[in-house]
């Protein structure tokens, strides 16, 4: 169990460590690591009982779920994720067509839906969005939101008091959370500095947001977008970072993508 000057300390340690994909200092956030594991339990736990129709299941969906979780295997393989054996890393395709989403709860359960892997036309893609968010559990951008949203005091007292309970209360109402424009940009900088160590177009996730653009009016807005204005700004950037970075050029695999696609239920 963590003493409050292990608290300070890991404070100490968040506010002077530059991380990899960051681009400015000063972040606080009050929770332990751990606790990022046990919310995300807890969050996606929550998520998939209120779901469970909706889940594609691993153990009967064995091509995608081995697809995708060779996706996830280049990314940790970087090992540019410093949280890469501590999360779950635990993939679940979610069977709805008609959003074009995905998300990753803090602790690492990510969720991607079926109507974001059909509305994408390569691994590179769905690698850049998978990267990106992985890079919010990475960064726990979650638990920084919490902090800076509920207060580092009411949270130390949640933390290391008896009311338990509040805080599961918070912690299920993480989904709806927003983060801000920083985390978002951190994210798409994550996506492309760890694609780029991969065989992977390291700007796939760019190319999710020009088609996006393209196409506005035809789908539900996903999260990558809800928080930030103006995604051309954001293919901007990523395609800034990635041509500093020397612009290594990546494939697409669009053709075994195609085939992926096809085990997916109609
Ligand atoms: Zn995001």
């Amino acid at each position: 169990m963590l003493n409050r000057i292990s608290i300070i300390a890991i404070i100490t340690i968040a506010i002077f460590s530059l991380n990899s994909c960051s681009s400015w200092l000063g972040k606080v956030n009050i929770f332990p690591v751990e606790q990022d594991v046990t919310l995300g339990k807890q969050v996606s736990q929550s998520f998939e009982q209120g779901n469970a129709s909706m889940i594609m299941d691993s153990s009967k969906n064995t091509v995608v779920y081995r697809y995708i979780y060779g996706i996830r295997d280049s990314i940790l393989k970087t090992n540019l994720l410093i949280h890469k054996n501590d999360f779950a890393w635990r993939i679940r395709i979610i069977q709805n067509d008609t959003i074009q989403n995905a998300f990753c709860t803090p602790g690492g359960y990510i969720y991607v839906y079926t109507g974001l892997m059909k509305y994408l036309e390569g691994e590179d893609q769905l690698a850049g969005v998978m990267g990106h968010e992985m890079a919010h559990a990475e960064k726990r951008h979650s638990t920084d939101a919490m902090t800076r949203e509920f207060g580092a005091n009411l949270l130390l007292e949640l933390i290391f008091g008896q009311n338990k309970a509040q805080l599961l209360q918070i912690a299920t109402g993480l989904a709806q959370l927003e983060f801000g424009r920083d985390a978002e940009t951190e994210a798409d900088n994550c996506s492309v500095d760890w694609l780029y160590q991969t065989a992977y177009n390291p700007i796939g996730a760019a190319g999710f947001f020009e088609k996006i653009q393209k196409e506005k009016n035809k789908i539900n807005i996903p999260e990558f977008l809800s928080t930030h204005p103006d995604p051309g700004h954001r293919v901007e950037n990523m395609k800034k970072r990635w041509s500093d970075k020397g612009s290594k050029q990546g494939q697409t695999f669009t053709d075994r993508y195609k085939r992926m696609l096809n085990y997916l239920p109609k």
